[in-house]
């Protein structure tokens, strides 16, 4: 693969949250390589994700896509962990609580579960996996990402998406509601996991 492939291709985002595909795009926009979401592709799956980590996850949608696609493919499997939940939801973060959920309704429930826990116990992280394929005989390579914080006890700010704004920044003290998107896509472990990938994106492109 080589940097003039790469932007004839581009990379496929294998995912239809449109609020993943947003920030991807806005992250990978200064290195002038075509974003394909998988409507523009016409491609419409929908990866069941059985996989018990967010590594696992981010391999199914990664392999599931590719093998359509046929194009260099990024997915992205997240999640919010709650120390005082054990860690959930974990990789069920999108399917907490009901089926059906609004955003709001799945943070008001988080809420509830923890609202007799103590400021200082109420430590959290967001966690992103990306996984990236290339060709069909590349091995995956997978990108870590992790965004330390605190679990607020109200919903604050309007921004983002998910759990944004319950979740305070542990160095802004923002919840992620209230930062714009170039802010979170400074600090989001999203942002975190994609740096990663850009690093190696262009030590595997020879840049
Ligand atoms: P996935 O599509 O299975 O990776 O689900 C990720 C879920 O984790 C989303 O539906 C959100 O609930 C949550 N999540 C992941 N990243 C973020 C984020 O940046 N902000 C808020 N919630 C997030």
């Amino acid at each position: 693969m080589n940097i003039i492939e790469l932007r004839q291709k581009g990379i496929l985002i294998a995912s239809n949250n449109l609020h993943k595909i947003i920030e991807l795009r806005q992250l990978l926009e200064p290195y002038s390589i075509p974003v394909r979401t998988p409507e523009e592709l016409g491609i419409s799956i929908n990866v069941v994700e059985t996989g018990k980590t967010f590594e696992e996850n981010a391999k199914l949608k990664v392999e599931a896509f590719f093998s359509i696609a046929q194009i260099p493919t990024i997915a992205d499997d997240s999640g919010l962990e709650v120390d005082a939940l054990n860690k959930e939801p974990g990789v069920y973060s999108a399917r907490y609580g009901k089926e059906g959920f609004t955003d709001n309704e799945r943070n008001l429930y988080l809420l509830e579960k923890i609202k007799n826990v103590a400021d200082y116990l109420r430590t959290a992280r967001f966690v992103c996996v990306l996984a990236f394929k290339y060709d069909p005989d590349s091995p995956i390579r997978f990108y870590q990402g992790i965004a330390e914080g605190k679990i607020l006890y109200q919903p604050r700010g309007k921004n983002g998406f998910g759990y944004d704004p319950i979740f305070e920044d542990i160095k802004t003290k923002k919840s992620f509601a209230e930062l714009t998107l170039e802010e979170k896509n400074q600090i989001s472990h999203r942002a975190k996991a994609l740096q990663l990938f850009l690093k190696d994106l262009m030590l595997l492109i020879g840049r």
